[in-house]
């Protein structure tokens, strides 16, 4: 399914927001395990999901001379378009801020979308009205959780029921289409990337989110 959202300065604004140089970032790293749909693992035994992947995993970047990075945790997460607070919720590595968008010409059509495995900054509750750039968390430390995976903000978007109630919003909300039809988030990202079958065992090096 096509979102009527526009194509979000997503990567534009983390760069603002995390002061790091644009030229140190040409584009997005994915292990095919991070992509929306993934049925694989990307970290503990590398075996399968219990479930499809429901969204993205933002963690590793490249520069222009290909040096492969990754985001810190503290790095701070810029709202990709203007919306609504609807739920806040602990997802096991941190906490997922659920906002609700108006998505095209007819105020009816909305759309979700969720930034996971965060810490929310203060202030981030439903009913905030946030807007495209607003920070809204940062990228919670989940090295030291029960699945050791590096830090990384998951990012889903869809397509909400309804009669969908955001009061008792947990994760498996998302993976019920008959409350969200979910959609692949890479095509509303503006920066290129790749997919690439990197060792994340490398110690791969910081230069976002590690504080000013
Ligand atoms: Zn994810």
């Amino acid at each position: 399914m096509n979102t009527q959202l526009p194509k979000a300065s997503f990567t534009q604004l983390l760069i603002a927001a995390n002061r790091i140089d644009p030229n140190d970032f040409q584009h997005w790293v994915f292990r095919e395990e991070m992509r929306f749909g993934a049925t694989g693992k990307w970290w503990g035994d590398f075996g399968q999901r219990d479930f499809p992947h429901e969204g993205i995993d933002f963690c590793l970047y490249a520069d222009s001379d290909g040096r492969i990075f990754r985001l810190g945790d503290q790095t701070r997460i810029p709202v990709m378009h203007d919306g609504v607070v609807k739920a806040v919720f602990k997802d096991y590595l941190g906490k997922a801020v659920i906002i609700e968008h108006v998505s095209g010409q007819d105020p009816t059509d909305r759309l979700l979308s969720a930034y996971a495995h965060t810490v929310p900054v203060e202030g981030i509750q439903p009913g905030t009205e946030v807007k495209s750039g607003d920070i809204i968390a940062t990228i919670a430390d989940t090295r030291t959780s029960k699945a050791k995976i590096l830090p990384h903000l998951h990012y889903s978007i869809g397509l909400p029921a309804p009669d969908l109630d955001y009061g008792n919003f947990v994760w498996n909300v998302m993976r019920d289409p008959d409350l969200i039809t979910l959609c692949d988030p890479e095509q509303i990202i503006d920066w290129p990337h790749k997919v690439i079958h990197i060792d994340l065992d490398a110690d791969l090096e910081i230069r976002m989110g590690i504080g000013f």
